[in-house]
């Protein structure tokens, strides 16, 4: 018996455990026992899954998967505002006709707390537990994800422009440093970070004050880099170098960056990303569907590269599902390589949980299920036709599963979602705002007053 000392907050039990810790086989039957948000045992034996009648709550998950939560490591919550609102166009038309014109209108601090949420309710709805946010108003962003439970990196945008909350351009470093200020040390599942949209939206002088403020309150700083062939081109006309090489002579290329996109790298930038410390993310579906290519991601990991994960936001996706990012991420790498044994199914895996978590530097609280972690774990159902049998876990969780089929969310040992329920969150209530604010932006774009709206520029790809 536990002893009241060490009675378990709460125990998961019954179900096939993948801890995705390297090199460690599936646990069947496996019992975790919760305590203060902690993991604090795991355990196999049939004594082990007895002994916890004295917990104060008990998740039976006999017949599914457990394993570690999400980790989507990259992303722009609020929008799920757009989502399907600019579609099939080329980038920069897409860009500067739809995206931009509709961020400068309707973003503000109220209309980003609502789709922040909208985006937190679908993260937990599909089993993300974590992710990485760059985008503006981000104190919404911040209180939505305090509201709803979950875990992130919240990082505020900069770019050279007139940006939604951010007018002046002058002000973008010092908003973003009054932002992580704000939210440093107000809680233990927020990280604010700083996001300088990008080496062609940012000044070598914007880019550099903004590696200098990462590096001074210590956290990530994320970037889009490489994402196109034009950007590449563009940086090479500019400045006569590659951007990983740009990057790195203005002294910002180091192990604080996270770097979303990274498709057009060549061998040399590679390999200085390696010797950097550089962390990537690789956001297959939204380089898809904006036809920007395919990174390179074998290749990469094969360098021991961290690289995760991420949806991107839900206007170039257009949504937040990781299983389906998982399933593509794979596929897409094997098309591009040729090669079928490409990213298997555990790679891909591993890329959305643990990899995932070294990207955003929290390898040492997430990412895996182990003693002493924090307890941010999902149940996947396996009872339902399109996963049965299952031979091999990874395989149904990555090809068959998707985000509809994680039946429980916790993050920290408190449930975010039971048998598909919300337990934090007012999923009509949230929907309810999230539509009138769309029917504010589809009268606008009906209306005779559609091109006016001022373009604040904010790629948010
Ligand atoms: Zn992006």
């Amino acid at each position: 018996m536990e002893t009241l000392a060490h009675r378990p907050d709460l125990v998961v039990s019954g179900g096939t455990l993948l801890t995705m810790v390297d090199g460690a086989a599936p646990l069947e039957k496996a019992t975790i026992r919760i305590r203060s948000g902690l993991i604090i045992g795991i355990d196999t034996t049939p004594e082990g899954q007895t002994a916890d009648a004295d917990a104060l709550d008990h998740i039976d998950a006999t017949g599914c998967i457990v394993m570690p939560g999400l980790v989507n490591a990259h992303t722009h919550a609020a929008m799920t505002l757009f989502r399907g609102y600019a579609d099939d166009l080329p980038l920069q038309q897409w860009l500067f006709e739809r995206i931009f014109p509709a961020e400068a209108a309707f973003l503000s601090d109220d209309t980003v707390y609502w789709g922040a949420l909208l985006g937190c309710l679908e993260m937990i709805a599909s089993g993300t537990t974590c992710f990485a946010d760059g985008y503006f108003f981000q104190d919404a962003t911040a209180r939505a994800v305090r509201k709803a439970g979950l875990r992130a990196v919240i990082a505020q945008g900069v770019i050279d422009f007139p940006a939604p909350g951010v007018p002046d351009p002058a002000d973008n470093i010092r908003e973003a440093c009054a932002f992580m200020k704000r939210w440093q040390g107000a809680s233990d599942r927020i990280t604010p970070g700083l996001f300088c949209h990008s080496p062609l939206t940012c000044s070598a002088a914007t880019l550099k004050a903004g590696a200098e403020a990462a590096e001074r309150y210590g956290t990530p700083f994320q970037i889009h880099l490489s994402e196109t062939r034009s950007e590449v081109d563009q940086i090479l006309q500019q400045t006569a170098k590659r951007p990983v090489f740009y990057l790195d002579d203005l002294g910002v290329l180091n192990d604080r960056m996270t770097a979303a996109h990274a498709v057009h790298l060549d061998r040399d930038e590679m390999g200085l990303i390696k010797e950097r410390g550089v962390r990537l993310v690789n956001v297959p579906e939204s380089n898809m569907k904006l036809a920007s290519g395919v990174a390179p991601v074998t290749g990469l990991l094969r360098l021991g590269i961290p690289m995760g994960l991420g949806t991107d936001g839900c206007c170039s996706n257009n949504n937040l599902d990781m299983f389906q990012e998982m399933d593509t991420a794979a596929k897409v790498s094997k098309v591009f390589s040729a090669d079928p044994v490409a990213l298997t199914a555990r790679d891909a895996l591993r890329m959305a949980t643990s990899l995932g978590a070294a990207v955003l530097g929290l390898e040492g609280r997430i990412g895996t299920i182990e003693a002493g972690k924090a307890a941010d774990l999902i149940v996947v159902d396996l009872q339902k036709p399109h996963l049965r049998p299952v031979y091999n876990p990874y395989s149904a969780l990555v090809y068959a599963a998707s985000g509809g089929d994680v039946r429980d969310t916790i993050v920290e040992g408190r449930i975010l979602m039971r048998n598909r329920s919300f337990l934090t969150l007012d999923a009509n209530e949230i929907m309810r705002k999230v539509s009138a604010v769309a029917q504010r932006i589809t009268a606008a774009a009906a209306g005779p007053n559609q091109t006016s709206a001022p373009p604040a520029a904010t790629q948010e790809t």
